[in-house]
Formats: structure tokens, sequence, C-alpha cells
């Protein structure tokens, strides 16, 4: 090649190499602000035409795998289920309900990663949590109380601040974080699901299991030997949560708690799911109109 041709080879060759550098750049730029910005769940969920919901799998009463069908089943369930069918209308968006199992302590993950699309799993709603997540109303009132075997002689949580006693708890709950407070000199084992707690508690590992008291009825109504004490000794509004700044997604949502709280739906369901429950009267936890 001659030396002039030679030249404007190369001029040309760094004039497109510069400017593949500056598109890469650019293009890597723009994905990063795509990938940093929050997805909009109300419209990832219209054009999905389906809600996923994280649910839990090892909570009788809210969410528990029926092991026959694989699907869980419990309040929560149900009242996915309803909200997502009165979304549908209130968006006109025809929308179905799929559940996904979230165990406590990865629901807030889940819901980063956009694996679920919201959460109904008996989540409590604290300012710690509400920094992170948005959060629709409370859609039930819990609060921590204490399950024992019936022949145990504990009736409170002040009885169980004794280094002689241990408290089981779950991983990532608000009862593994405020047992310490009403019980500082007990024990604490934090375990990873519900089911593990309760075997610990048979095993006799620990005297007394803690969480809100709506998951421990679940808990009391398949063991008969043991009862829940002491009332209830913390505040546990349930809230459904979302990925945070979701405000379209959560107003729709809380449309349609409201519409599911006047037409009836939320006090059937509050009856098919806890009348049945010894010990709890269930027609405190119905709204009133
Ligand atoms: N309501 C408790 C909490 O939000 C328990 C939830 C759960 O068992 O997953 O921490």
């Amino acid at each position: 090649m001659e030396k002039a041709k030679k030249r404007r080879f190369g001029i040309i060759a760094t004039i497109v190499l510069a400017l593949a550098i500056v598109l890469g750049i650019a293009w890597a730029m723009q994905t990063a602000a795509n990938n940093s910005k929050h997805q909009d769940t109300l419209t990832r969920v219209e054009k999905r035409g389906q809600i996923i919901w994280g649910v839990k799998a090892d909570t009788k009463l809210f969410g528990l795998m029926n092991t026959k069908t694989a699907t869980p089943e419990g309040f929560d369930i149900d009242m996915a289920k309803a909200l997502t069918v009165q979304i549908s209308k209130q968006t006109g968006v025809p929308m179905s309900a799929s559940f996904v199992p979230v165990a406590s302590a990865s629901k807030i993950q889940l819901l980063k990663n956009t694996n679920i699309d919201g959460t109904i799993s008996t989540m409590t709603i604290t300012p710690e949590r509400a920094k992170v997540v948005d959060y629709t109303q409370p859609y039930f009132d819990a609060g921590q109380s204490l399950l024992v075997k019936k022949d145990s002689g504990i009736n409170s949580i002040q009885d169980m601040n004794d280094s002689k006693y241990t408290v089981l708890v779950v991983v990532g709950t608000t009862a593994a974080q405020m047992t310490k407070q009403f019980a500082p000199k007990a024990h604490v084992i934090a375990l990873q699901d519900y089911a593990s707690a309760m075997q610990a508690l048979k095993a006799g590992q620990g005297q007394a299991m803690s969480t809100d008291n709506a998951i421990l009825y679940g808990f009391a109504t398949e063991n008969p030997d043991y009862h829940l004490v002491g009332g209830v000794f913390t505040k546990a509004p349930y809230g459904i949560a979302f990925d945070h700044d979701q405000k379209p997604m959560v107003d729709q949502t809380n449309r349609a708690l409201d519409t599911l709280k006047k037409n009836g739906i939320y006090n059937q369901l509050i009856k098919k799911w806890f009348s049945n429950v010894p010990g709890l009267d269930w027609h405190e936890l119905e709204v009133k109109s």
C-alpha cells in the first residue's frame, strides 16, 4: 500500500474505533441507568397478565403448602386471589394470580430482584422495613405472643425472662428482633422456618415458641398439648408489600382492599379461615361496616 493510502486507512480505522468506543460507553451508561431505574410494577403485571405473589408456605391459616395439590392455601392466598380479580376489574386488564413461596428472611430480597411482584405473607409493617419497601394499608392485626406446652407453668413473656429458658423464633421475623427486649435474660434460638421451630419446641430445645398470635393459633389447632399464653405484647399490623417507589401498584391494591372490605369478601375470608380456631374470637377480626 502506498504511504498516503495507508495513512488514510489508519485515520478511518481510528475514527471507527473511537466511534465504537463512544457508542459502547453510551450503551453501557444507558443499560446501567435502566437497571438502576425502578421498573414500574403495575406496568409489568399488566403486560404479563399475571401478578406473581410471594406467599408463606409453612404458616397454617395464612399460607400452607397443600402437599397433595402442590398449591399453598390460607387467608393470604385467598386475599391475593381476590385482590387480583379486583385489580383486574379496576384496570380493565385481565390478570391471573400465581404464587411463589417465600421465607420470612427472603421476602424483601425477592421483591428487590423482581422474582415476585408483591408479597402478602403475614408481613408486619415496621418503620425499618417501610424504608425499603412500599406497604398498603394494614389488612390484618396481629401481635407477638407465646406458644408453650399446657403443663409448662409459663404464663407470660415475663415468666420467660430467666437464663434457664430458651425462646424459639424464626430467622428474619419481628419476633427474632423483639424477644430480647421483652425477655432479655432468656436465650433465643432462631430457626429457619416454623416447622423447624415447632419441632424444636416439641423436642424440648426451648420452652416457648414466639411469633404473631395469628400464626401460633395455626400450630395450637394442630398440637392440642400446646396453647398460647400471655396475650399479645406487640402490635403487628400486616401489610401487603411491593418494592419501594411503586405508588401506582400500591394505590390499585389499596383501592381493591377497600372494595373487599366493603363488599363482604374480606369478612367471608375471615370466617372461612378463623371461625374454627379454638380460643380465637374471630368476630373481632371482621371489619365492621
Ligand atoms: N409478622 C412477622 C414478621 O413480619 C412474621 C412473619 C413471618 O413469619 O414471615 O416478621
